[in-house]
């Protein structure tokens, strides 16, 4: 794989970091002085010229800071913030599944008494999601603990499940926890966001400070509302230029973890700005904000914009202020990357950051594609899954697995007319492909699970996931190998047998 590593690297000369490299910055990227002793280039971010909503005057503001820092600012109830400060904040909302959510309720009860109560009983989300259809008793009951729960504790927004046998007779049920907050409308931006899963860094994509936490503070946070929490430096990502149509947000953040490595960001906000990222979908931006755990980032943000808004529109009541980069913030370090120049990735196994170029990787021989996670099965990427399928006209090779994020985008999946299809949904452009029927939602697979997990690897195979991560061992058997990749290239290399860019069947 030599020569794949070359290659890649010189994929990523689309990519600068700090000024060697750099395209002239866009206006609203430009100037400011450094601060910090790291390579430091500081560059203004401006709000969006036409925001609805007037930028945060909570609190009174006078020091620059990046939207990290004032979010956590106004949640601490203080003036102005370092990076590295500890600060009490207080917590908008707390999620927890049904892995970490009994852990969590453990340490409440043991903490703060068999009778106590929940801070708030609007502000705590529990979502059932990540080991559901399965027999495994102990996984069985891990839902019974988190109904009990939000029975004794009145909880607004438990979305249950009883029924396995048909999800659909659960009309609460969700699915995957970090799609499903974005679609009830939990995801505000200028709020705090913790929950007791690494990929709540999700919900970064509304421009809310979203991480994820241990049960130990969850279980903290369920009995006062407040985290202690130490306020990272930002480094900024611009990215400008016209997306090419056979690129993914998965592709351009794949491209930044293999830039930067999985401790790139450790214990640091990924700010994501630049006309790229301003284009992009909610989904979209929900998928480069996912993964910035797996660059080791505390949280990632995207600015809101109207794109926000709108898809905010009707979810919820909560009012909420967004908050923005001040002129003169200063970034702990800036990267560019135009993106127009880039191609299709994969990361190998079995780290994300082992990035490669897609078309390097054509001799691998897959066994299976799996399509589904918060990364890769939301709405959109079952619609770009469906895009590669229905420019080919042809059946997949290998089994290709689908596994619907939330109960919403199975409907979607069903429903939705696939654009230059002549009113095909997915689920018909699939099972002409030859695909298995759309699973029911949940994490199915991601994270392995209980060994009757649908779509489990329960042998050594290779698999072209779009999940995000590819550790040993994560969906399942220790030796399988994962290529994590985009729903274009995975629905490609379903239709290959081989890990395949995409443009072999979009252009
Ligand atoms: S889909 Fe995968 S990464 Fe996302 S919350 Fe579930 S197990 Fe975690």
């Amino acid at each position: 794989m030599a020569s794949s590593i070359s290659a890649a690297a010189k994929a990523s000369t689309a990519f600068a970091h700090k000024k060697e490299l750099a395209a002239p910055a866009p206006a609203q990227h430009r100037a400011g002085s450094s601060r910090r002793t790291k390579p430091c280039r500081v560059r203004a971010v401006a709000s969006p010229a036409r925001a609805p909503r007037a930028p945060s005057s909570t609190g009174s503001v006078k020091s620059a800071m990046t939207m990290t820092e004032k979010i956590l600012a106004r949640a601490s109830e203080r003036a102005a913030l370092e990076p590295g400060e500890n600060v009490w904040v207080d917590v908008d909302v707390l999620m927890t599944h049904d892995v970490c959510g009994p852990g969590t309720i453990g340490i409440f009860k043991k903490e703060f008494g068999e009778d106590a109560k929940v801070w708030d009983r609007e502000k705590v989300v529990i979502i059932p999601d990540h080991y559901i259809f399965t027999t495994d008793e102990r996984a069985n009951r891990n839902v019974d603990i988190l109904r009990d729960f939000c029975l004794e504790q009145n909880i607004k927004y438990f979305y249950d499940i009883k029924d396995l046998s048909n999800f659909k007779a659960n009309p609460d049920y969700k699915g995957v926890c970090h799609v499903a907050l974005a679609q009830e409308g939990h995801c505000r931006p200028g709020e705090v966001l913790l929950g007791t899963d690494s990929h709540t860094c999700n919900a970064g994509a509304f421009g809310q400070f979203a991480t994820g936490i241990g049960n130990t503070d969850a279980g903290f946070v369920l009995g006062t509302g407040k985290a202690l929490l130490k306020v990272p430096p930002t480094i900024r990502f611009v990215l400008d230029g016209e997306m090419p149509p056979y690129l993914l947000a998965k592709d351009l953040i794949l491209q930044i973890i293999g830039e930067i490595s999985v401790s790139g960001a450790t214990y640091k906000s990924m700010e994501f700005v630049g006309s790229t990222v301003e284009s992009l979908t909610m989904e979209e931006r929900m998928t480069l904000c996912n993964m910035v755990i797996e660059a080791g980032g505390k949280n990632g943000v995207v600015p809101a914009d109207e794109t926000t808004f709108k898809y905010l529109e009707g979810k919820t009541s909560v009012d909420y202020e967004p908050v923005y980069s001040d002129a003169q913030a200063r970034f702990f370090s800036d990267y560019r990357f135009d993106v127009s120049k880039l191609e299709p990735v994969v990361a190998k196994p079995h780290s994300p950051d082992n990035r490669a170029l897609a078309r390097e990787c054509k001799d691998v021989k897959v066994d299976r594609v799996y399509i589904g996670s918060c990364t890769g099965g939301k709405t959109e990427d079952f619609l770009a899954a469906a895009k590669v399928f229905l420019a080919s006209g042809k059946k997949v090779k290998v089994p290709t697995f689908l596994v619907p994020a939330t109960q919403k985008v199975w409907m979607d999946v069903y429903s939705l007319p696939v654009p230059g299809s002549g009113g095909k949904t997915c689920s018909q452009i699939f099972e002409e492909a030859g695909c298995d029927t759309p699973a029911s939602p949940s994490c199915g697979a991601c994270l392995g699970g209980p060994r009757d997990t649908y779509a489990r690897m329960n042998e050594p195979m290779v698999c072209v996931s779009t999940t995000n991560r590819n550790f040993p061992g994560r969906m399942g058997h220790k030796e399988g190998q994962i290529y994590l990749a985009s729903p274009y290239t995975a629905a490609a290399s379903a239709l290959t047998g081989y890990v395949t860019d995409p443009r072999d069947f979009l252009m």
